[in-house]
């Protein structure tokens, strides 16, 4: 076996697979695969085979898309078939809310180049006559929906790899992974070592013991799944006889039903609501080629739906049952990337759908480890959405959860049980007792909004039971105080004799003198977005950089791959320790002012200022400014005096009229002066100009920083996008994001995010349009639900647009 190799690739299921070949198609020749058997033997060969482009992310829709499109290209190089068969589908609804989510699908499919159109029951009928329309609201037909041969289309990866010059050693097991003082990484298998410079960890089933290597525990874990096979069914030979085509693919929500013809029969899988994972500690090396023992029982409930649904099914006799393992992550996306003080370490495990999105994951990896990017949005896969918080139990839960509701919709105002509370701020139990209802950023608990006794969150696509409370909220902020806990935001102090150099070159904004804050985008070499940040120059205690808290371990990622290795600059992540608080509304100051021996007049402390202030008998950083863009205090704490704080504020406040809010009502504030947000608004396919944010960027500073040539280059070629802000004429559904925008019959942009502005009354959307119409008048529409509503441009931000409050 060869002694070294540029990248290896451990795995040889349909995800290594395709690493290796977009590595060889990328030029990498000098890549190889270990096997540990043969390939195919962890998840893949018993793989249903199903594939679809409808997915609820819109880049994970996208990547799907790409994987089924490769499937002729490596036929081609391989001469190996995939088997693929693209009969089209139907998706079903049974209940008016799948409906609307089948609606929000085919619109999304707009802009997603995804052929897609809503149909009746009785539609659905003739195109699938198995199925009793009179279950069904109706349903949404899809073209490019079908099925592969799960071991075709990895030798055809496999093949079509070899052919470009990569090689693949089966029955060669990885059992140590040692990084070198150089960086590199020895591969001790069974048959010897390799030296290599990248090792990509695609172990499917064993994802988690090859990450134990590297003294990490990914979280992964595998499922129990089952399909069954029916005999031959009459009426399917009918279907054949009288179309001259297979019955097409069909996904029953409203029973966790897939189904497909499978010789003369059905193939019919399910997602159990009594679902089972598999090894839950540690997959034994000795799993291969094996399945599981079936358990009819815990599928019965769907068959039983099925049956009703799908009336000839009754008289089927089953062939076969196939019972599986296959492996989750907490939030049922692949986990990609590379993770953060392994250079040289990548992720591609946790690949539930393997054979809709394996193409995509490979093409990721392959343009991240040659080129330093993925080349595409992979927010929504990268391993860094999740941190060391994410345990192995919590893991447990989150991926049951997860299996258990693969075909429930998922409201967006829908918050999760399954593990929780994990993170907590000091002031959780008092938050709670103030009606407080939490989501979660990160595994911490934030509060959303404060309902009044017995009223909670009805799940729903459209306006529900907290509309009236942040309306009240929103109230309270804008016309006297409101204090909002903060602490879900990530914060990071760097210090060191370097930090300014450091941070000069890291980020694309001017550095602000002592005292002083500014806004901080952060670029990738490409000129795209990584990262915005508030950036607090604190004189003698170094920067403070305050964040997204959904986005610090991705963040983390980003700072230690480029941290000076002699020690010159330190930087720590403070997470939970440092808790944070804010006030926001035309009182604030005097708030502030009861609460502090401090001058904070207008003209002592200005917008953007950043200082520690005695606070009543604590002390705290207090920034003054406010994402809600009215005057504001934002306080960062040593978490023992956050509780103090809190009752100093409230004591102080009560005769202001001062009342809790949450960010819900926090992001309808920040609708209304047009601030985005990250993973919303600024993503990495964004640039600082696209997004608004270009004033930010000192393009002629004179620290090189990174991204700034090409940021110089979009600031001469203008880029593609825009971002823009709409007021939509709406009755009680608003926008949730990933809308299409039409300028009149043409959908030329998406929406990032948006909803109800309560101060101005309005229904506002933020959104990306193609730069060369962004400015026009309309008319604009923005599809909600299957219907489209008029869109008025806002070029100004609709609160206080000169910045009176928040300056003032
Ligand atoms: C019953 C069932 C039905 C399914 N239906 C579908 C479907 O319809 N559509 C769909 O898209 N997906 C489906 N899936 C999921 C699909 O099978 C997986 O997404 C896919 O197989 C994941 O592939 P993988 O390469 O990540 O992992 P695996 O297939 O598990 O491959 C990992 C490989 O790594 C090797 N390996 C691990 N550790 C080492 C080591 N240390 N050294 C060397 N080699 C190592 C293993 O031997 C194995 O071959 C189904 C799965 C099941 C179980």
């Amino acid at each position: 076996m060869q002694s070294h190799a540029q990248v290896v690739v451990v795995g040889g299921g349909v995800v290594g697979c395709s690493v290796l070949y977009h590595l060889a198609k990328s030029g990498c020749t000098d890549a190889l695969l270990l096997e540990r058997d043969e390939l195919t033997c962890g998840s893949t060969w018993h793989a249903a085979g199903g594939v679809h482009t409808i997915n609820g992310d819109p880049n994970v829709a996208k990547l799907q898309k790409y994987t089924i499109d490769l499937y002729r290209e490596i036929e081609q190089l391989s001469g190996q078939s995939t088997g693929l068969h693209l009969t089209g589908g139907v998706m079903l609804a049974a209940t008016e809310a799948r409906f609307d989510w089948l609606k929000s699908m085919v619109a999304k499919g707009r802009y997603l180049g995804i052929e897609a159109r809503i149909i009746t029951p009785a539609r659905a009928h003739e195109l699938l006559p198995l199925l009793d329309p009179s279950c069904f609201v109706g349903a949404l037909e899809t073209v490019v929906d079908g099925h592969v041969d799960p071991s075709g289309t990895t030798h055809a990866y496999a093949k079509a790899a070899r052919a470009l010059g990569a090689r693949i050693e089966r029955f060669t097991k990885v059992e140590e992974l040692v990084q070198c003082p150089d960086r590199s990484w020895r591969v001790v298998t069974n048959k010897g070592e390799i030296r290599t410079q990248h090792v990509v960890n695609a172990g499917g089933l064993w994802a988690r013991e090859v990450g134990r290597m590297v003294g990490r525990e990914h979280p992964v874990l595998a499922m129990e799944h089952m399909y069954l096979i029916t005999e031959d069914i009459p009426e399917v030979a009918a279907i054949n006889a009288a179309t001259s085509k297979e019955v097409l693919h069909a996904v029953d929500f409203d029973g966790e039903l897939y189904l497909r013809q499978e010789r003369g029969g059905m193939l019919i899988g399910t997602y159990e609501k009594d679902c089972k994972p598999w090894a839950e500690h540690e997959t034994p090396w000795s799993f291969g080629h094996e399945l599981l023992t079936p358990d009819i029982d815990r599928i019965a409930p769907s068959m039983e739906v099925a049956f009703r649904h799908f009336p000839a099914l009754q008289k089927a006799g089953i062939r076969k049952v196939v019972n599986g393992p296959f492996t989750f992550a907490p939030d049922g996306n692949p986990l990609i990337g590379p993770v953060r003080g392994l250079p040289g370490y990548w992720c591609a495990c946790g690949v539930m759908a393997g054979f809709s999105q394996g193409g995509g994951v490979g093409l990721a990896l392959a343009n991240w480890i040659l080129q330093g990017d993925p080349g595409f949005d992979v927010w929504a896969m990268d391993v860094a959405r999740y941190g060391d918080w994410a345990s192995k139990a919590y893991t447990n839960t989150k991926v049951r959860e997860n299996y258990a509701r693969r075909f429930s919709i998922r409201f967006p105002n829908e918050e999760l049980p399954a593990g929780r509370p994990l993170r907590t701020s000091p002031l959780y139990e008092r938050l709670k007792a103030a009606g407080a209802q939490f989501g979660v950023t990160a595994g911490l608990e934030v509060p959303l909004w404060y309902a009044p006794a017995g009223v909670r969150d009805a799940f729903s696509w459209y306006r529900s039971t907290d509309f009236s409370t942040i309306a009240e909220e929103v109230r309270a902020v804008r016309e006297r105080v409101g204090l909002i806990e903060t602490t879900g935001f990530a914060k990071y102090r760097i210090t060191g004799l370097a930090a300014s150099s450091w941070l000069d070159r890291l980020l694309a904004c001017a550095l602000p003198p002592p005292g002083r804050m500014t806004l901080a985008p952060m670029l990738k070499t490409d000129g795209r977005l990584i990262g915005d940040f508030t950036l607090a120059n604190l004189g003698q205690e170094g920067y403070l950089l305050v964040g997204s808290g959904a986005a610090e371990e991705y963040h983390l990622r980003w700072f230690h791959e480029h941290l000076p290795e002699d020690g010159s600059v330190r930087l720590s992540a403070h997470a939970t320790s440092i808790a944070g608080l804010a006030i926001a509304g035309p009182r604030a100051r005097d708030l502030l002012a009861r609460i502090t021996t401090a001058d904070v007049s207008a003209s002592a402390f200005r917008f953007m200022d950043v200082r520690r202030l005695p606070l009543g008998l604590a002390s705290a950083l207090v920034a003054r400014l406010s994402y809600t863009g009215d005057l504001g205090y934002e306080f960062w704490c040593d978490p023992d005096y956050q509780l103090p704080l809190y009752e100093a504020l409230l004591a102080a406040g009560a005769d202001l009229g001062i009342r809790l809010f949450g960010s819900r009502a926090l992001n309808s504030m920040r609708l209304e002066k047009a601030y985005g947000s990250w993973a919303r608004e600024y993503r990495p396919i964004y640039s600082p100009l696209e997004a608004g944010l270009d004033r930010f960027v000192a393009l002629e500073k004179n620290a090189p920083f990174i991204g700034q040539e090409s940021a110089r280059r979009e600031h001469t070629t203008g880029g593609r996008l825009r971002l823009r802000c709409f007021v939509v004429e709406v009755e009680n559904a608003d926008v949730i994001g990933d809308e299409p925008i039409w300028d009149a019959d043409e959908v030329r942009g998406w929406v990032t995010s948006g909803g109800f502005a309560h101060h101005a009354g309005v229904s506002v959307a933020m959104g990306y349009v193609a730069k060369e119409v962004a400015d026009r008048d309309g008319p604009w529409s923005i599809e909600i639900l299957g219907k489209r509503h008029i869109a008025r441009l806002q070029p100004r931000p609709l609160f206080d647009p000169e910045g009176r409050r928040l300056r003032g």
